[in-house]
């Protein structure tokens, strides 16, 4: 866990500080996940109420695949940002690689890689085939 962060996206439209803990990184193989970040989603997560989003040009767009899931980006330059599932809005994941470094954090698990690509070269991590 670490805290005190922020982040941005690539064009700095679209940035945001977080006051509480962040959740160590999960990695998601899911074919969502792996499309919208064009690899597979790395991300740390947080309280809803503890994350603070400046967009004051209004970029920060969501794409609901489906009805329980938002994934945020930013309209301008495309970066992948945020995660929030329909039945859990009070937590909010961040694409991890978006945190301004040091992050603290450490990549504890690899979810849904019964949907990884062939490409991707399994690691030595905890696997789940859907999640945990
Ligand atoms: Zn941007
Ligand atoms: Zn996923």
């Amino acid at each position: 866990m670490s805290g005190g962060s922020g982040g941005r996206c690539l064009c700095g439209a679209v940035a945001f500080s977080v006051r509480g803990p962040l959740r160590d990184v999960l990695d998601c193989h899911c074919h969502r996940c792996r499309r919208f970040t064009g690899h597979h989603m790395a991300a740390t997560s947080v309280a809803t109420a503890d994350l603070d989003v400046r967009d004051p040009e209004a970029q920060l767009r969501w794409y609901r695949p489906v009805e329980d899931a938002g994934y945020g980006f930013c309209g301008r330059c495309g970066s992948s940002l945020f995660w929030r599932g329909g039945d859990t809005p009070d937590s909010t994941s961040i694409c991890a690689g978006v945190l301004d470094p040091p992050t603290g954090l450490r990549t504890v698990a690899a979810w849904w890689v019964g949907e990884a690509s062939d490409y991707f070269e399994r690691s030595d991590l905890p696997e789940h085939t859907t999640e945990p």
